[in-house]
């Protein structure tokens, strides 16, 4: 069934492994972290030495993808706001999302916890949360985007898929999309991004900002 993100990905996966198309996408990320701070509108050199020096490290095993900590604890300073669409609301008024559905073999642990409004809540459903903001023209928060990434890292770990072809892994049944990981490999989605971001509106005005301001470091 084809979809928008379809519209996205390219005909071929820039490559063979799995675990390499999932680092690229995670080194695609970091690196438009800082051209966030940086405030650029387009990746420049810098930005790209930063991706090519994260994925060769991830894929040498000279750097690992961190843990969700930090987000959880994230998470619980800020309760007050629906952390897909940013409405404000009560902590009492917010849901609890599963990021990789329950009817997908998602958990119930903190890692897999996001707080939302019903309103979003009910529309995602048993959608994947990457697909789910495409289908509506929208982009998650940079912020989720790196928690959706180390989510799938954390279960491919542990489901022993790194070390698999991403065909192979891409004809199980998984709790995320494939396409949502080569869909940020697409580079003119991270440069539209830093376009709205940086033109459109403050970084700043939006939130959740806490491992912003808390970690100016590039995360791991
Ligand atoms: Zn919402």
């Amino acid at each position: 069934m084809s979809s928008k993100i379809d519209d996205y990905i390219a005909n071929r996966p820039r490559y063979d492994g799995f675990a390499d198309n999932l680092f690229w996408a995670y080194a695609c990320w970091q690196a438009f972290w800082v051209a966030v701070q940086d405030g650029e509108l387009k990746f420049g050199r810098k930005h790209f030495m930063i991706r090519a020096k994260f994925f060769k490290g991830y894929r040498e095993g000279k750097y690992h993808i961190t843990d969700l900590y930090r987000n959880n604890i994230a998470k619980m300073q800020c309760n007050n706001m629906c952390w897909y669409c940013q409405c404000e609301l009560p902590a009492s008024e917010l849901t609890a999302d599963h990021v990789f559905p329950r009817v997908k073999g998602g958990s119930n642990d903190m890692d897999n916890i996001i707080f939302v409004c019903k309103h979003c809540n009910s529309s995602k459903g048993a959608k994947d949360m990457v697909e789910w903001f495409v289908e509506r023209d929208q982009i998650p928060h940079y912020w989720l985007i790196g928690h959706y990434l180390k989510q799938v890292v954390q279960y491919a770990e542990e489901n022993k898929l790194m070390n698999k072809d991403l065909d192979e892994v891409g004809a199980m049944e998984l709790p995320f999309s494939i396409k949502s990981i080569l869909f940020f490999h697409n580079r003119n989605i991270w440069e539209y991004y830093l376009k709205i971001l940086n033109t459109e509106g403050d970084v700043n005005d939006l939130k959740p900002d806490i491992l912003m301001q808390n970690n100016q470091v590039i995360p791991q």
